[in-house]
């Protein structure tokens, strides 16, 4: 199985975290907190733990969790849901992906997704014999054009795989970009794959699902996540909601793939999906202020920064460095100057990947203190 950079086994974020453990670097390559979510929920794990919620859950996921995303969904979007039907628990989104695009899609049929794209879609769209589309997200917006995006559907696209916000790039799409996928995906009869992992990690425009937009609910498997809104990226407790019977057909796939996700870590989720709207504002004005600091200080050190609108992530380009090529820089930074970053051109194909040559994506989910001090290391880049 082939990564996106046509490598075997490892991934990007795999290599670039052992090189920031050996040469002892600040890691802003992989995307996970530095600071564990809110002790209530932890707590509440421990508690599930100790009140013996210990074995197998049911394999579409505890009532309880499927219930608060049913309450979560129409709390902030007037989504409603059945949780009986509409909802399924899974290992983290990296399940939920893997099971939608297993359940619905094989040879014959193509998925089309944004460029650059997350590494396991690539990955499992391999797995599934179904080829991969693309339409290219360009700087400095990353907004795609909406005409090669109308090229890039075929009557062969069985599902359009959209990520909002968006990682690696930040960018959070607007309605009338969203809206226009919905069109496109009903007239060539699509489904739309939505992961809205970061859908709480907003720092201006307010996330829109795509299930919410006229004539999408009915083709829309929405994907969430616990790791990025709770700072628990190790729980791997997400979810899939949208149509019983797309939903249905997904679970089958999960059953056989997992079977059925984390029990204690089910209940407490739970319990986080109910605190009150003020923790969500909080967590997201905060990412917002730690965004200022990374950017500044990359731009300080004279790279070109591309302000993220969403994500823990920002995109800067090492061309007024004169650095010619970010993967290769990569692979040195940790030991050049300290800071692990993750090249822009690993989430793409050929193509993109020259498009995107100079980019690397820093992630700024670190303590206030660590970030000031990776600015200050890479501004040795220039020296
Ligand atoms: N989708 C996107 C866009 C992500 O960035 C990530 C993780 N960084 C995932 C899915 C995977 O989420 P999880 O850890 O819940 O499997
Ligand atoms: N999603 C995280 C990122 O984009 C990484 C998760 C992983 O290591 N697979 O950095």
């Amino acid at each position: 199985l082939l990564g996106a950079d046509g490598n075997l086994g490892v991934t990007i974020f795999e290599e670039i975290t052992a090189l920031a453990g050996v040469h002892g670097a600040i890691n802003l390559g992989q995307g996970f907190p530095d600071e564990d979510g809110p002790a209530e929920i932890r707590n509440a794990a421990r508690k599930a733990i100790l009140a013996g919620a210990n074995q197998y859950a049911p394999g579409q996921g505890l009532p309880v969790l499927r219930e608060a995303v049913a309450e979560h969904q129409e709390r902030f979007y007037g989504l409603t849901l059945d949780p009986a039907t509409e909802i399924i628990v899974t290992t983290g989104a990296t399940e939920a992906i893997a099971s939608a695009l297993l359940a619905l899609t094989g040879p014959g049929d193509e998925v089309l997704t944004f460029e650059p794209f997350y590494d396991s879609y690539g990955a499992i769209i391999g797995l599934s014999g179904a080829t991969h589309t693309t339409a290219p997200l360009l700087a400095p917006d990353f907004m795609p054009d909406l005409d090669a995006l109308e090229a890039a559907f075929t009557d062969r696209t069985r599902v359009v795989l959209v990520n909002n916000p968006h990682n690696p790039t930040g960018a959070v799409f607007p309605e009338p970009v969203l809206q226009r996928i919905v069109d496109l995906a009903i007239r060539h009869d699509a489904v739309i794959l939505t992961d809205e992992v970061y859908e709480h990690l907003t720092f201006g425009p307010r996330h829109i699902p795509v299930a919410t937009l006229p004539g999408a609910a009915d083709r829309t498997l929405t994907i969430s996540s616990a790791g990025k809104t709770f700072s628990l990226t190790g729980w791997k407790i997400g979810w899939l909601s949208g149509p019983a019977e797309l939903v249905a057909a997904v679970r089958t796939v999960k059953s056989f793939l997992t079977y059925s996700s984390g029990s204690p870590f089910q209940a407490a989720i739970a319990t986080g999906l109910r605190m009150e709207d003020s923790f969500f504002t909080d967590a997201a004005g905060t990412l917002r202020a730690k965004r200022n600091v990374l950017s500044a200080g990359l731009r300080a050190a004279g790279l070109d920064v591309y302000t993220p609108q969403g994500t823990y992530f920002v995109n800067a380009d090492v061309a007024p460095l004169g650095i010619t090529d970010a993967t290769e820089l990569a692979r040195q930074l940790p030991e050049l100057v300290g800071v692990a970053a993750i090249p822009v051109a690993m989430f793409c194909h050929p193509e993109g990947a020259e498009r995107t040559r100079t980019l690397l994506r820093f992630a700024f989910c670190k303590r206030f203190d660590v970030l000031q001090e990776a600015a200050e290391r890479i501004a040795r880049l220039g020296e």
